[in-house]
Order: C-alpha cells, then structure tokens, then sequence
C-alpha cells in the first residue's frame, strides 16, 4: 500500500455521493438492490465507528417513475413540484432501509444561497456536525423546490465537495455510472484506460467529456469541479462504479479503487 492509499484508508469523516443513473432503472423505477446494499453499507461503515454523510440525488428521476412521465419537465416551476414528490419518495425509502440496518437518517436541503450566507452557512455546520456527533446519517440533497437558476447549485458533484468542505471531511466518493475516469472516452474508444490517480486537474481538464445520462445533471464536467473544490479543500476525492458500493470497503483497506484525485494538502501532511 502507498503512502497516498494508507492515508486515504484512514478517512474518518466521508462524505458519499450517489447520483441518479446509480439509484434509478433507466426509466425512473428505484433500484432497490442498489440503495438497500448501499444503506447497508453505509451503516456498516457507521457501526465501525466512521462518520458517513450521504449526498445523494435521485429526487427528480425517481418522481419521473413515481408519476410515469417520459422525462423531467423543462420549466422550474415543473422541476420544482416533480421535486417535491421524489425527494419525499426517497427519504421514505432511506429511513426505512437505513432503520432496517438500526441506523437513523436525517434530511438536509441546501441551495447555493445557505452557503454564501455566513450566518446561515454557520447554522448548517452546526446541524450537520451535530447530526453526525449524535451518530445519524444526514442525507443532503439540493432544495430543488425552492432553488432557482440563480441560486442553486445545480448538480450534486458540486454540492457534495461543498457538502464535504462545510463538514471538514477527509475523503468523498463519488459513485458514478463509470468506473472513474479515463484518458479518453471509454464508450466511444474501447483501448481507453482508467487514470487511477490523479494530482493536477488541469492535466486532466482534455478527456472529461461532457453529459451524463438524461435523468442525472452530472458529467464528467462536473465531476471534475468537485474535484477541484475537494482536492483545494484538503479532501481526497474518489469516482467510483456505483454498481459496486461495497468498494467502499475496498478504499479503506488501502486498495486501488476507480480515480483517485490527491488532496493538495498531502504533500504538506507528509512533511
Ligand atoms: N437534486 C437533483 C435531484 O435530486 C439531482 C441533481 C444531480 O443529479 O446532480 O433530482
């Protein structure tokens, strides 16, 4: 094991982001087989002591099933409503997936505006550390019922590096529909290979393409800005294959998992 997998397999406090294309079948319907291994997971990890906060989307694509529409509606106040049905589906199945593990969740909503605000961006820290003191599972999505274009985030890759960086975490994972990222686009170029760590963004800014599935927001465009805020921020940031969240295990046994983006603080950490 190297120097930068040992001290990724010592994160205490992680923050894990699970996206649309993961939680969801192609047509809205929930993979249950996926977000009860995750709570599973995920309480696991909590019982050995770890301090787990889950970002996770969902909310729009699984109202897409729940109300059998083709796809997301293209106005905000459409977006808003099929908002508030799926993040009210979605707490439902967490809390009881995660009580059936004898673990408790908690849901936190954000905008782009809880953040920039200081006093409200304090309150959030305080909610959200003592959540996790109390050994509850906060669940953090954006509040897409109240956000805009103007104050949201808009898309969960961003939300959950500010997630990580307002909670001071030591590593996020983001669970993808791809393994991690590759030195070129691995639908299109079957010879493309996974980068397993990477130190410079700008290196590589070239191969991220751009859009992900239509019932998620990310990309790999996103993916990478996360990166950026998580690695600026101190935080270790990992894309992995969300098909297998057991993986998580894997990371903190110090094992090669997906890409690795390095913290900018290591170097300075080792000294
Ligand atoms: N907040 C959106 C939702 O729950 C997801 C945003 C994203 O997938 O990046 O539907």
């Amino acid at each position: 094991m190297n120097d930068i997998l040992k001290d990724v397999s010592m994160a205490h406090r992680i923050v894990v982001k699970v996206g649309t294309s993961t939680l969801t079948y192609e047509h809205g319907t929930m993979n249950l087989k996926l977000i009860d291994r995750l709570s599973m997971v995920l309480s696991d990890l909590r019982n050995q002591g770890k301090e787990i906060i889950l970002v996770s989307s969902g909310a729009q694509g699984i109202a897409l099933g729940k109300l059998g529409l083709a796809e997301k509606p293209k106005d905000t106040k459409g977006k808003q409503a099929i908002a508030a049905v799926g993040q009210c589906e979605l707490m439902y199945l967490y809390d009881k997936m995660f009580s059936g593990y004898n673990n408790t969740v908690a849901q936190v909503l954000l905008t782009r505006e809880d953040i920039a605000i200081p006093r409200r961006k304090r309150n959030i820290q305080n909610t959200v550390t003592t959540l996790i003191e109390m050994g509850i599972i906060p669940v953090v999505n954006e509040n897409d019922t109240v956000s805009y274009d103007e104050i949201e985030i808009g898309d969960n890759d961003n939300l959950s590096a500010v997630v990580a960086d307002l909670v001071d975490a030591d590593l996020l994972v983001l669970f993808s529909d791809i393994d991690g990222l590759y030195d070129d686009d691995p639908h299109k170029n079957k010879n493309a290979k996974l980068l397993p760590t990477v130190y410079d963004i700008d290196e590589v800014r070239d191969v991220a393409g751009g859009a992900g599935t239509s019932r998620g927001t990310g990309g790999m465009v996103t993916k990478l800005e996360a990166a950026e805020r998580a690695t600026n921020a101190g935080i270790h940031m990992i894309i992995a294959n969300g098909n297998n969240v057991d993986s998580l295990y894997d990371i903190l046994d110090g094992k090669p998992v997906g890409t690795l983006f390095v913290s900018k603080n290591f170097d300075k950490e080792e000294e």
